[in-house]
């Protein structure tokens, strides 16, 4: 089975438009998109310089900067970890002692075990995983305080206005349209409709974050590629109040991953708190991996079992991670009146599992080349490229060349990529030479041995169903959005069947079965071609964790699930999908 072939084509048409002359338009000077760490350093940075500039007579004078967040309020669509290096921070504030920044603790004690099913053997931690000197922190708490810091330095923060299209003229890019609010379901303007605008600026930075809808479209739109593809892993993330304390960062490899690359994490946000998650690189082979799934048999684990036991799960999220590293990191990363930021420039260190330090710095480059465009009244693709300059001359460049083989290593499994990881660690990288060639996740051929995954029940209480975890992420979307998951007419009744049965693919295939599509579960027949093109009844409150799984249905540039329309399911229609809360 291979995910690639169902996959249309990325809708440039449609992402990349031009801005209309009637649109209503906010003309701003420079633009951030997205809310997360890189977009919010990025916005500190640049007003600081604007601030000091203006101080001391440089003449800039009023620069407009602004921050547009599809989320409803700051840090409801942020999930990580967190065990946060403060380096960025540190250089953002040096006004401030490590004291001042939202984390929840320094990190002082570490633990990294093999897992087989039923037992741990506790291993040396590897020199990419050592956290002495980091601290942990909960992303949505450090965006929040970020949010506080940005506007009080006069940045405009607009939250609840998902950017859908990229605006252009020529080459340049214009700003963004942000999606219409309150269409309804058949995707005419209802009840609570809101026009998209137009945001017009000097300079677009896209801080997207991982898979970013407009990151994407601008790379694709503008030919330009990396070495390899970019390819991800799936995180999903529970926040457990314990009986037990936990005292020290925990990761694990090995079960209940077969030879699928990825790892657990256990974090103590308090002694008594605890974030727990399992990343899962989409290029497993085994057709039936559910990360979901495997999560909560991590928890009848002895190990896990025993900090769970009698707790409360409080909050589930589920969110992607780019994992290519070095060779994935499109060439440039700038252009005519743009610059890519963070995660939607693929800037994580996927052995330390790290990326917010470096969404961090990238955002202060991106301010600081900005920042010399604006004074040199030339916001052009040769100004900007000072900010590739910049990230590639950094630390962020050379981590991540230090580590470029290492995920790559894991492509042909578990057990041999873990050998040539060990000897890439004992060689500083040198071995093996040159580069890992990756192929995009939903290129991987995928398996289905029938009947070789056993089926789960959750219980309600140390495991879930994913209706139940989407539940916990407090996912509130209006139930009357447009439809957003349709069976594509190109579309195998094989890879069809698999998706609405969905339990294992995507949080919505649930919901599907449970309106309307039982039918074609129970009773298996083909689904007929009149069948293939029709909307299954998808109810919108169970379908946040579609952008998650986006990746394995395609490549980058080929991304949208088999079931849903052209364009991505990244958009919510006006209303929000997730609202993570303290925690996650
Ligand atoms: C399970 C997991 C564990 C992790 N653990 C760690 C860790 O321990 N330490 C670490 O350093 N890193 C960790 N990471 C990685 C880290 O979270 C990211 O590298 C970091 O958050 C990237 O920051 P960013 O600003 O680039 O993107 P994000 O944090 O993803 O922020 C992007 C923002 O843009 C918004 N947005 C997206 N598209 C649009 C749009 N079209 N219009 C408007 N807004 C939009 C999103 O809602 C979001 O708020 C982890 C990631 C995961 C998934």
């Amino acid at each position: 089975m291979n995910p690639a072939a169902a996959q249309p084509a990325l809708p440039l048409d449609r992402l990349v438009v031009t801005p209309a002359a009637d649109a209503e338009r906010i003309e701003l000077d420079v633009l951030f998109v997205g809310a997360g760490p890189a977009g919010l350093a990025g916005a500190i940075e640049l007003a600081r310089l604007v601030k000091r500039d203006n101080e001391t007579g440089g003449g800039l004078g009023d620069v407009a900067i602004g921050v547009l967040e599809k989320a409803e309020a700051l840090g409801e669509h942020s999930l990580s970890g967190a065990v946060v290096n403060p380096n960025a921070l540190r250089e953002l504030f040096p006004e401030l002692a490590d004291k001042d920044f939202p984390f929840r603790g320094p990190v002082t004690k570490e633990a990294v075990y093999l897992m087989t099913a039923g037992g741990q053997v506790r291993i040396p931690t590897p020199p990419t995983m050592h956290n002495r000197g980091h601290f942990i922190a909960s992303l949505c708490e450090l965006v929040r305080w970020l949010g506080v810091k940005a506007e009080e330095l006069g940045v405009n923060v607009f939250t609840g206005f998902p950017a859908a299209q990229l605006l252009a003229r020529g080459d340049r890019v214009m700003g963004v349209r942000t999606q219409a609010a309150g269409l309804d379901r058949d995707g005419k303007p209802g009840a609570g409709y809101a026009a998209p605008n137009d945001l017009i600026a000097r300079v677009t930075a896209l801080s997207e974050g991982t898979r970013g809808l407009l990151s994407q479209a601008f790379f694709e739109w503008q030919r330009v590629a990396a070495d390899n593809p970019q390819i991800y892993a799936l995180g999903v993330k529970e926040i457990w109040e314990t009986k037990q304390p936990l005292d020290r960062v925990i990761h694990t490899m090995g079960w209940p991953l077969g030879d699928a690359f990825g790892g657990s994490f256990l974090y103590p946000l308090e002694p008594h708190l605890v974030a727990l998650g399992l990343v899962v690189g989409l290029d497993y082979r085994d057709a039936d991996t559910d990360v979901h799934v495997l999560l909560q048999r991590l928890k009848l684990h002895p190990l896990v079992h025993g900090l769970l036991a009698g707790g409360e799960m409080v909050e589930w999220g589920a969110k992607t991670i780019p994992e290519g590293g070095y060779y994935s990191v499109p060439r440039r990363r700038s252009g005519d009146g743009v610059v890519v930021l963070g995660d939607a420039a693929g800037l994580v260190d996927v052995p330390s599992l790290k990326g917010i330090h470096y969404a961090m710095q990238s955002g202060m480059f991106a301010a600081r080349a900005i920042f010399a465009a604006l004074k040199a009244d030339d916001t052009t693709a040769a100004r900007l490229a000072e900010y590739d300059r910049l990230v590639d001359e950094s630390f962020i460049m050379r981590d991540l060349y230090h580590t470029r083989n290492m995920r790559l290593a894991f492509k042909d499994g578990f057990y041999a990529g873990g050998f040539k990881a060990a000897l890439m660690t004992l060689t500083g990288g040198r071995f093996p030479g040159g580069r890992i060639a990756v192929e995009a996740d939903a290129a991987v051929e995928r398996m289905a041995a029938p009947g070789a995954s056993p089926t789960f029940t959750p219980d309600g209480k140390l495991t879930f169903s994913k209706v139940d975890a989407v539940f916990k992420a407090g996912n509130a979307t209006r139930d009357t959005i447009p439809s957003h998951l349709i069976v594509g007419k190109h579309v195998s009744p094989e890879l069809a069947r698999r998706r609405l049965r969905g339990g294992e693919r995507c949080v919505a295939g649930e919901r599907a079965q449970l309106r309307g599509l039982q039918s074609h579960r129970r009773a298996g027949p083909p689904l007929d071609a009149a069948r293939r093109g029709q909307r299954p009844q998808v109810q919108a409150d169970v379908s946040g964790a579609c952008r998650a799984r986006a990746p394995y249905y395609g490549a980058p540039s080929q991304h949208r699930c088999p079931l849903s329309p052209p364009g991505r399911l990244t958009q919510t229609f006006g209303h929000t999908t997730s609202l993570y809360q303290t925690t996650t």
